[in-house]
């Protein structure tokens, strides 16, 4: 595991790992923008998935989160990843109703790099190994497990620190989905001065993605679609 620290450096052009910055997109592949209000979506977040995180996916994969600046909601169809006897639908991905977007783009693509995201400050990343314990808060005598990592914080891989539940469920093409990494409750990723206050939150000094709930980040293990991916939230 690995925990995600924001450091005080700017990200530049070319940053591969930032919070806010310039994103790194396929060259086919459009900024993303909301399907409700059709704004240009907020780049909340992008990393390399790095060999040394030890991950389920291509290495050096690139993951992308962006969100809506006046869209400030939690996911819907990720609920179905919790049943793990559901029917996940196809393109799954398009069933949400459109105000944030996960990219994962395999390596070794053609690339561009998009303008500097104008709502969050843009500040490099730091990867930090840490350990964690790693515990069952099922309930044994039910025959339910709940595999729960100890470390609560922003983190990638290791295990996620559910709360509620946990996600077993496929991607549709069959495929495990699994976890890439973790945004803390309340966690508020500092805005650019000026930038217009996000709607539903209290703070004008920082963007909350998902509603500042606790998103657990999961995607296809056979990386079928550059989109198929899923934000679980838990509070
Ligand atoms: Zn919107
Ligand atoms: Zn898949």
């Amino acid at each position: 595991m690995h925990k995600i620290v924001i450091t005080d450096r700017v990200a530049e052009k070319g940053d591969r790992n930032s919070v806010g910055g310039f994103p790194i997109l396929a060259k086919h592949q459009a900024h993303p923008h909301c399907k409700i209000c059709d704004a240009q979506m907020a780049l909340f977040l992008q990393f390399d998935l790095k060999p040394e995180f030890d991950l389920s996916f291509l290495e050096n994969s690139h993951f992308l989160a962006f969100m809506c600046p006046n869209h400030n909601d939690i996911p819907t169809v990720a609920e179905d990843f919790l049943d793990s006897a559901a029917v996940i639908p196809d393109r799954y991905w398009e069933q949400e109703e459109g105000h944030f977007t996960l990219i994962l783009n395999p390596p070794n693509i053609e690339e561009k790099i998009g303008e500097c995201d104008p709502f969050i400050q843009a500040k490099q990343l730091d990867f930090v190994k840490a350990e964690e314990t790693i515990e069952d808060w099922g309930d044994p005598e039910a025959g339910i497990s709940l595999i729960v990592g100890s470390e609560q914080g922003f983190k990638i891989g290791g295990t996620p620190s559910w709360f509620n539940y946990d996600c077993q469920a496929n991607c549709s093409c069959g495929a495990k989905m699994k976890f890439i990494g973790q945004i803390p409750t309340d966690f508020g990723f500092t805005q650019i001065p000026n930038a217009p206050k996000q709607p539903d939150e209290f703070s004008s000094a920082e963007y909350y993605f998902l509603l500042g709930n606790q998103v657990y980040i999961m995607g296809c293990s056979s990386q079928c679609h550059e989109m198929a991916a899923i934000a679980i939230c838990d509070n």
